[in-house]
């Protein structure tokens, strides 16, 4: 495994290996790496002939009132575990070397970003997608493997890569939960133990809404209720939202219809937490089905 910290080397050893018929396959993260990164690694190591992974805590993204500078990082462990994962490249750049300048030209992606993370932290999407930019332009022609975990950032990856015609195949991968339903998340770590038995509530309110759904409710704000109520029960939790909305574009759809998102994010003492979970209302059928796979088109 090549450990590289420029731009250059990545972008050359990729272009090198393409020349060598190599695929390339990309897995952007913020490091401190758990399972569900490894599973993005599994996925990339078991479809693409090369994977290069980032790690970057993109300072970009982060809120002036947010967990930058708090932000868990483990260098070595993330190593270790790329490399047992079979990564070939990781890209570990400064922050320097990302931004050596400060940034004047930066990727908005509207309407997808705008509800939910992007109504919460206004400034979170131009950071998310300006960065991903730049990780494509270094990657150059990939598959980008992303986690369903961040579902809206995931929508807005793959709108971004479509409408300004990045060479990348954007993959959603399903998220990797604790046995109790908890989405695996870096941000996990910064939870008590009262408040880490507390956290599964958001999977439980999500699968609680979807199961409505496939009951046969189609109306939208009775969904986001049941969902929020849930979550204001357990006393730990502060709701930020419980939204349904359609799984691509991220916009409300009412009534219910089509491939649809539940979506929620809660403060639980220091972490925000988010998750999310599909549900489809088959057209012309009172059926429905709460699914998890599927990606925003
Ligand atoms: P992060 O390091 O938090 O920026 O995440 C890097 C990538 O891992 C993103 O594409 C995330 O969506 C993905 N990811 C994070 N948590 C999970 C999870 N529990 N299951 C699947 N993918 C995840």
């Amino acid at each position: 495994m090549r450990v590289l910290t420029t731009i250059g080397e990545t972008r050359a050893a990729l272009d090198v290996a393409r020349a060598g018929g190599a695929s390339v396959g990309l897995v952007p993260t913020m490091g401190y790496l758990h399972a569900g990164h490894r599973s993005l690694i599994d996925r990339s190591v078991a479809e693409q002939s090369l994977t290069a992974m980032t790690i970057f805590v993109n300072p970009l993204q982060f809120g002036a009132s947010e967990d930058l500078s708090s932000y868990p990082r483990d260098l070595d462990a993330d190593l270790a575990m790329a490399e047992a994962a079979g990564v070939d490249v990781v890209l570990h750049p400064s922050v320097e070397e990302m931004y050596p300048q400060p940034i004047l030209t930066s990727v908005a992606v509207a309407d997808v970003s705008t509800p939910m993370e992007g109504a919460s932290r206004p400034t979170h999407f131009v950071g998310v997608a300006t960065v991903v930019a730049k990780l494509f332009n270094i990657a150059g022609p990939c598959t980008a493997y992303f986690g369903e975990k961040d579902w809206q950032q995931l929508a807005v990856v793959r709108r971004m890569a479509s409408d300004l015609s990045f060479p990348v195949a954007v993959v959603g991968c399903p998220t990797v939960r604790e046995p109790d339903g908890l989405a695996l998340s870096s941000r996990n770590a910064y939870l008590t133990p009262e408040e880490r038995a507390a956290a599964p509530v958001l999977h439980w309110s999500l699968v609680a809404g979807a199961a409505a759904i496939a009951a046969g409710e189609r109306d939208a704000k009775r969904v986001r209720e049941l969902i929020a109520d849930l979550v204001q029960a357990e006393p730990l939790a502060q709701l930020d939202y419980a939204e349904v909305v359609d799984a691509a574009t991220l916009q409300e759809v009412d009534p219910l219809a089509g491939s649809l998102r539940l979506l929620v994010a809660a403060r639980f003492g220091r972490a925000r937490l988010i998750d999310n979970q599909g549900a489809t209302v088959v057209a012309g059928s009172g059926e429905a089905a709460p699914t998890e796979q599927g990606a925003p088109g």
